[in-house]
């Protein structure tokens, strides 16, 4: 199937809560704008260099999406037009982009990374520090960044029930979190393998890339 059948297929099984994000890391410039052209304008990538210079390519209406794992001294590069960073995984970080957002005037979006999978190579903050975090003063005093909800990646493994025992997990935890703080409205979890999954788990947001694009090198 072409690009442009995958991207149909998907969104058509999509319910009308749950946003699309494209996720277009390590592919050309010339397949992002035939999943624009469809009308796609959410695109996720993981590294801070590469999607600048798509950036600086594609048209502005696009929103960017920054999914993968983010060092400190790369915020800078993305502040002046970032507009949702998934993988807040440190207060260190979330200081920095503070810092990098006001002096852009900005307010950047924010989503929590909640570690769990069974893989410790997945970064992110357990319930402890996370609820820590949201309650932490000096965090309360950033006026530059907004913290609308939750991501995570659940094990990659065959064993489904494991997938969704993990996104259930999270979810009862953005529960916990929604009723006290009034920005979340986002929960982001499910990528090809098992965002079906995830939806139905309570996701409203799936990060898809190789359903759409074909696999990766
Ligand atoms: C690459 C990536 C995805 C998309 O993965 P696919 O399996 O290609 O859909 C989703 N989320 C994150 C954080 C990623 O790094």
């Amino acid at each position: 199937m072409s690009i442009k059948e995958n991207l149909s297929s998907i969104l058509s099984t999509l319910p009308k809560t749950v946003t699309l994000v494209a996720v277009s890391k390590t592919k050309p410039i010339p397949d992002l704008q035939q999943v624009y052209d469809e009308g796609q304008r959410i695109f996720g990538e993981n590294r801070v260099q590469e999607m600048t210079e798509k950036w600086e390519k594609m048209p502005k209406d696009i929103e960017w999406h920054m999914i993968g794992h983010l060092q400190r001294n790369k915020v800078k590069y993305m502040a002046e037009y970032v507009s949702l960073i998934h993988g807040v995984d440190s207060p260190r970080l979330l200081a920095e982009i503070n810092k990098q957002a006001e002096k852009h005037n900005r307010i950047i979006s924010c989503l929590l990374q909640v570690h769990i999978a069974e893989e410790d190579t997945k970064f992110g903050f357990d319930e402890e520090e996370l609820l820590a975090l949201v309650e932490n003063e000096e965090f309360k005093t950033y006026k530059h960044v907004k913290i609308v909800g939750l991501m995570g990646m659940a094990t990659f493994t065959e064993d489904m029930s494991q997938v969704r025992r993990e996104f259930k997990g999270l979810k009862s935890l953005y529960t916990k979190l929604e009723n006290n703080y009034p920005n979340f409205t986002t929960l982001s979890m499910g990528m090809s393998g098992d965002y079906k999954i995830a939806i139905e788990e309570g996701s409203t947001m799936v990060r898809i890339g190789s359903s759409i694009f074909g696999t990766r090198n």
